[in-house]
This record gives C-alpha cells, structure tokens and sequence, in this order.
C-alpha cells in the first residue's frame, strides 16, 4: 500500500510557506503548519477548512534551541513519520532602505538576527529531520532560497539578506551531500518576486505562483533531481 506522506512547513502561517501548504495538502499529503505564534497558525489552518482540509499547528520558532527538534517530535507523534521538510521561515531586516541598503549601513545585530533565522533556523530543521528521514529512508528537503543569494548575479542591496540566502544555498550542497543516495533529495529554490508582506504589493507573482517549484521540489520522485537550485521548475546557477 502506498504511504501517505506528511510535511512540515516553517513560518506557514501566512505567505510562501501557507501556499505550500495548501498545495500539499490539495495533494493529498498530511501537511503540517509550523508556526512560532501558534495562534496565527490557527487561524491560518482555520480558512481551509471551508475546503475540507484540516491542517494541525505545531509550535515553531527557529531562533529557538530547541523548538526545531520539539516541532519535528510532534510530527511524528502526529502522524508518525516526517517524510517533507521546506525550509521556508525567513526575514529580510535590511535598513535602511529595504531592497536598496548598502553594505555600509549593515550592523552586527542585523547580520546576526539574518543568519540566526535564514541560516541556522534551516541547520536546525534538518539536523533534526534528518534522522527521521534515514531510518525511514525517505526524505525531501526543500529550501526557500532567492536569487538574491545567487553568487553567479551578487550585486549591491539588502547584503545580510543576500548572504543568508547564499549561505543557504551552501548548506543545500552540504545536506544533499552528507544525505546523498538517492533516498532523501535536498535542493533549493527561488519562488521569484511575490506578492507576500516580504515581496510587497507591487511584486509579479501570486502566492500560487511562487509555491509552486517547492511544491513540486517536494513530491520529487526516486529519480528526482538533488543538490540542485531551482526556479520555475527549471535548473538555475548558483
Ligand atoms: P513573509 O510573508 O514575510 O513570511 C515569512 C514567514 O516566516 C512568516 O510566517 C513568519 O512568521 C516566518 N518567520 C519569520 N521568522 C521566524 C522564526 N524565527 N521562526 C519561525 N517562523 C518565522 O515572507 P514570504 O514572502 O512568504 O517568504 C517565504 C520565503 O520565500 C522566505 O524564505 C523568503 O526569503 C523567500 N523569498 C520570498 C520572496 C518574495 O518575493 N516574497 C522572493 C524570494 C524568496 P511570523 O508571521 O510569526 O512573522
């Protein structure tokens, strides 16, 4: 009989991360909302219910020790068995200026406060995923990458951001590395430009739009890709 799979998202209670949730759980995989204000992950979960879909909340700050590892429990004390790990929770804190901060503006704390979320939040999720992952020997992880992180287009704007996302791109290589053999895929991706509270009003894409190549990087089969940075579906430098 085929295994139903089960996913946990971070930072799903509104955005990217709630988009992907919902097409997961359209496919018919036992999605799971992490959220670090669980109230918020609540409410979100409550609007799909009009669609027959019943979504539970798991606690998940990813600045905090600890709550990767609690949330990846409760996972499985859930519905016993993690197979999709997306690595979505992220913030963009650049100032002043937004998209167009300099490098010359950039204090520690914001760097920090980036890398904590961006970089170490993910570390942590896989850390621990991953054992879940083997001893069931099947995994997909996905991270929410940008092409603001791609080192092949750097240029000037938003450089804790863009270093956060470049560096995730690395722990990409790393994980699917240390993962590699087939059984638990890791890659990237860049949604492109979307209309989120991070994206703004003005940006070209749907939610539906940017969830998309996750999603899909999600339900990869056997001969999936791995290791790999994706956008639309398609294959993009690092
Ligand atoms: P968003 O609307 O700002 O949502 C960010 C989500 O991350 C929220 O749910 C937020 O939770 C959560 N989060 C932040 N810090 C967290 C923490 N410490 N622990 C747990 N959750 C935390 O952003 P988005 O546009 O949906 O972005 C989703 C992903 O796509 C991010 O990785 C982003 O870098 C990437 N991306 C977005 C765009 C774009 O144009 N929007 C472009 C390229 C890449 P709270 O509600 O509690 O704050």
């Amino acid at each position: 009989m085929a295994v139903t799979r089960t996913a946990l998202v971070s930072g799903a209670n509104r955005g990217i991360g709630f988009e992907i949730v919902r097409q997961l759980a359209r496919l018919g995989i036992l999605a799971v909302i992490g959220a670090r204000d669980t109230r918020e992950g609540l409410a979100a979960a409550e609007t799909l219910k009009p669609e027959g879909i019943d979504i539970p909340v798991v606690a998940l700050d990813v600045n905090e020790e600890g709550s990767a590892a609690r949330a990846v429990a409760e996972v499985k004390r859930i519905y016993g068995r993690l197979d999709i790990l997306v690595n979505n929770a992220a913030i963009l804190i650049d100032a002043p200026g937004g998209f167009k901060a300099s490098l010359f503006d950039l204090t520690s704390d914001t760097l920090r406060r980036t890398m904590e979320t961006n970089l170490l939040g993910p570390v942590r999720l896989i850390q621990a995923a991953a054992p879940l992952m083997r001893e069931q020997a099947y995994g997909r992880i996905v991270n929410i990458s940008s092409g603001a992180g791609q080192l092949s287009d750097m240029g000037s704007g938003y450089p804790a951001y863009r270093m956060s996302k470049t560096a995730l791109n690395a722990l990409t290589r790393i994980a699917a590395s240390e993962l590699g053999g087939g059984d638990i895929k890791v890659n990237a991706m860049c949604p492109g430009w979307v209309r989120t509270e991070m994206g703004g009003p003005d940006a070209d894409r749907s939610p539906e739009e940017g969830a998309d190549t996750a999603v899909w990087l999600a339900t990869l089969p056997d001969t999936g890709p791995t290791g790999g940075f994706f956008r639309d579906r398609k294959p993009i430098a690092w």
